[in-house]
């Protein structure tokens, strides 16, 4: 059985202030939905308020990216063991880091490697683009994400992965994948993928989320996929009326 896991990337969005106001309001509902593993990805300046209020709640606290370097003169980044002091999670490889910072498959596979040295729990981001998709890519894409991000980890690091499917075209978009769509591409490709590297028993034990302009109203669909173990989400994780249910949708 692979628990349910529900991620909230509020992306560069809330100052500490804010944070904290936004989790007061979730904090009680969030808490009620006891069988999902709940997290909240505030950006860097967030991350000290958010986890004082987390302590003691069973909810977990993510980082949006990290750099592979313990310390040092990298002027504006943040290491490993910086964001281990406040959080369990990390989002790697996320596709706006990738489009808009020069993320590649090789970083992405250094950060994987330091947060697992970190013993953080790496929520890794594959997916395609739209061309990518319409040019019938989709797989090959997925699995060189896979192949090159996850290179040169042992099946023992590979069983403390959570993978996210986010089709690029559907983030942010409010065009969402159908769960079908979604579940073909895990069934077919990603844990396929996963099993060549790790063997099957660990390929089975791994989370993989899907996220895309997942709502309140779209969420049932995608949890409802026998493959689907949870949900990475953008936009809706910043209000309540909609992350809440959504936690709730994963728990059925
Ligand atoms: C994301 O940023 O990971 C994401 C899925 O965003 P949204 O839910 O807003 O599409």
């Amino acid at each position: 059985m692979r628990t349910p896991l529900v991620a909230g990337n509020w992306k560069m969005n809330k100052t500490a202030a804010q944070a904290r106001q936004l989790v007061q309001e979730m904090l009680p509902g969030l808490q009620a939905v006891t069988t999902v593993e709940r997290v909240i990805c505030p950006p860097f300046p967030a991350i000290w308020a958010v986890s004082e209020l987390l302590q003691g709640t069973g909810i977990g606290l993510g980082a949006q990216n990290l750099y592979w370097e313990a310390s040092g003169a990298f002027t504006g980044e943040v290491s490993p063991g910086m964001v281990k002091e406040f959080c369990q999670y990390v989002i790697l490889g996320h596709s706006e880091r990738r489009a808009y910072f020069g993320e590649t498959d090789v970083t992405v596979n250094r950060k994987v490697k330091a947060a697992l040295a970190n013993e953080l729990i790496p929520i890794v981001c594959v997916g395609e683009t739209l061309t990518e998709n319409e040019a019938g890519q989709t797989a090959a894409v997925i699995e060189r994400q896979l192949r090159l991000g996850l290179q040169e980890l042992s099946p023992e690091q590979g069983q403390k992965l959570v993978i996210a499917y986010e089709p690029v075209w559907a983030i942010g978009t409010g065009r969402a994948a159908s769960g079908t769509g979604a579940n073909a591409v895990v069934a077919d490709c990603i844990r396929p993928t996963l099993a060549s590297l790790f063997g099957e028993a660990v390929a089975q034990s791994i989370r993989i989320l899907y996220g895309g302009s997942v709502t309140a109203a779209n969420a049932a669909e995608f949890f409802s996929q026998p493959e689907i173990d949870g949900a990475l989400v953008g936009g809706a994780s910043l209000k309540p009326a909609e992350f809440v249910p959504i936690t709730q949708a994963a728990a059925r």
